[in-house]
């Protein structure tokens, strides 16, 4: 999830790699660490910024040539020293960094216990150089074949060895992995900006790929362990052009990476078509105590929330209230032993919501957290943590936090109807089998980006905008609503479709801009009155209904299409084209569309 970089030459290995981790550190992470190879392998780790690696650095020896570092961010474990890479094994031969999920650590750790392997830490990556180390006899190529033969999961590996000191094995999977050629060596990072110091040539490594460095010469190999060619490519990028992914801005980059995002969490959370948060979830016995859920939240997180109410109360049957957590705790919640608080924050630090998990916690209610950083205090004080694997979200909009809130949500209705049986097999089957087709759907919204751009030029120099919806649709506009509002500073306001006319109406005149949502089928007739009622009043209405509502069309200067899915899922692709709206209608004002005014990231304020 974070950024590794590897280094096999002539120069300082410290050098080029601490230089390489420093332009990485855009991402955002909770610790870093280096190992390098002298007669043995010296290892250096900290907690916290960059910086506190950086000034002890002196530990280790500065001349060697090989080494491997790496800026954490947390998936499984604690952000501490332990936890950091690199992972070294047990009798200090072999080190490993890594970025991504093995997601099949548990088996393999249980396994390797067994025949007394002494665990460190609690990450998952200590498995993969337990792993090596087990299969290593006399060639570490071979060993880490073997070892990555038994990995499911997302990983980019650097690994080295006291027995083979000059060498440098490196693995891609799934998660980001380049080689760059210098004049004097060979540098592993999983992104462009941390070699664009020392050279421009890169090899894009491809899924499967095995890469042996022997100081200045290196061999791939692919997913079948045949030699390959890969040809290098010249880079033309700058260090802030590349640090997006070659993105105009972060929010896109985002945006883009969310069929990715929801990819990870299904592979993480589903085993044999099944939902599996392990005991991160509410298990069976607990849950039939449970006669109230609350979900409490902040902004965007709290929108992810409302679809979460929805699919509990749709799914496995339980009443939830929904609450914003400034106001909850002046709200007096009913809350007893028998309560389940449900707490939603990307940080995990947001302190209204940790100031909620407190409230609960004192009146006895089970808390479970939904959070995307690992170890926030959000996640150490919660009784249950369910970790969204969205990786560091960098703009202030949030985008891809927000998609793996949806499908962490949802995920977790369908896992609590299944152990209270309030779902039939089929329709439960037909989530998960709709659910993994939710990726390639978002990539087909995604194509939409140019007529989003017509509206946002449309819009852009409007005061204020109406975005109406109904049922799910309304709190899919609450949220494309707060898109537009945060980074184009128009005014927005979301309504349920039906309420304009008590009220609200009053200000809809000649040109004034709506966005309507119509995806739910049921409701689908019913907020076409409401948009005629709108149109009639001169309106001009723009629309995201689903492909195959041809009934829009006389009604809408542009219609965005999404394709069709189960009613529960429409929020997930009907929110791409408002988060794009908000993106390119904030580009279209020339505004600082990552970083917009009044607005910070982590809301560690009440
Ligand atoms: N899953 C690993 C861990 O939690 C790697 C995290 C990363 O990619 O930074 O240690």
């Amino acid at each position: 999830m974070c950024g590794i970089v590897c280094y096999n030459g002539k120069k300082s290995a410290v050098e080029v790699i601490l230089n390489g981790l420093k332009s990485l550190e855009y991402r955002g992470y909770d610790s870093s660490g280096i190992s390098v190879v002298t007669d043995k392998i010296e290892t250096l780790k900290r907690k916290g910024k960059l910086k506190n690696l950086i000034d002890e650095i002196d530990k280790i020896d500065n001349n060697a040539n090989i080494g491997i570092g790496h800026i954490r961010w947390a998936t499984h474990g604690e952000p501490n020293e332990i936890n950091a890479h690199p992972q070294v094994s047990q009798d200090g031969k072999f080190s490993v960094v890594h970025n991504g999920i093995i997601e099949n650590y548990r088996e393999l750790k249980s396994e390797l216990e067994d025949e007394g392997y002494n665990f460190k830490s609690t990450t998952d990556t200590e498995v993969v150089v337990a792993l090596i180390s087990h299969y290593y006899t006399d060639d570490l190529l071979e060993a880490v074949k073997k070892a990555i033969a038994r990995l499911k999961g997302a990983y980019a590996l650097g690994i080295i060895s006291e027995y083979e000191k000059d060498k440098l094995i490196a693995v891609r999977n799934e998660s980001p992995l380049i080689l760059a050629k210098c004049d004097d060596g060979i540098i592993l990072a999983s992104d462009i900006p941390s070699v664009l110091k020392y050279t421009k040539d890169v090899v894009y490594l491809e899924n499967g790929d095995i890469v042996e460095i022997d100081k200045d010469s290196y061999t791939i190999y692919d997913k079948n362990f045949e030699k390959v060619d890969r040809d290098i490519k010249k880079i033309n990028m700058t260090l802030e052009q590349a640090s997006k992914g070659g993105f105009e801005h972060f929010m896109l980059k985002e945006i883009y990476e969310q069929p990715e995002v929801v990819k990870k969490t299904l592979e993480v959370n589903l085993k044999e078509n099944k939902i599996d948060f392990s005991d991160n979830s509410i298990d069976q016995d607990k849950l039939k105590s449970i006669d109230k859920v609350y979900i409490v939240a902040c902004g965007t997180a709290f929108h992810a929330g409302e679809v979460g109410k929805v699919a509990i109360e749709k799914l496995a049957k339980i009443p939830v209230i929904t609450d914003i957590a400034s106001e909850f705790r002046y709200n007096d919640p009913f809350i007893d032993e028998n309560t389940l608080v449900i707490l939603i924050s990307q940080s995990g630090e947001t302190a209204d919501t940790l100031a909620a998990l407190r409230e609960s916690k004192k009146k006895k209610a089970t808390v479970l957290a939904v959070t995307n950083v690992v170890g926030s205090s959000i996640a150490r004080e919660a009784d249950k943590v369910i970790y969204t694997l969205a990786g560091p979200e960098i703009a202030v909009a949030s985008t891809k936090a927000y998609i793996s809130q949806l499908v962490t949500v949802i995920m977790l209705a369908l896992d609590f109807a299944k152990k209270l049986d309030k779902i039939d097999d089929e329709t439960y089957s037909n989530y998960i089998a709709e659910l993994k087709t939710i990726p390639g759907k978002i990539s087909e919204v995604l194509k939409s980006e140019s007529t989003v751009k017509e509206i946002a030029k449309a819009i852009k120099d409007d005061s204020s905008m109406f975005f109406i919806g109904r049922g799910l649709d309304f709190l899919s506009v609450k949220e494309g609503a707060l898109k537009l509002k945060e980074i184009s500073y128009i005014h927005t306001e979301a309504f349920p479709a039906g309420e304009l006319k008590h009220g609200s109406i009053a200000l809809i005149e000649k040109n004034t801009p709506a966005l309507s949502v119509i995806t739910q089928s049921k409701l689908a007739e019913k907020t076409i009155s409401n948009v005629q009622e709108l149109v009639t009043r001169g309106a001009k209405i723009f629309t995201i209904t689903v492909e195959g509502n041809e009934n829009m069309a006389d009604f809408s200067e542009k219609i965005v299409f999404v394709p069709k899915t189960l009613e529960m899922l429409y929020p997930i692709l009907s929110v791409i084209p408002e988060q794009l709206l908000g993106y390119y209608t904030s580009l279209e004002k020339g505004l600082d569309v990552d970083k917009p005014r009044n607005l910070a990231k982590s809301v560690t304020v009440e």
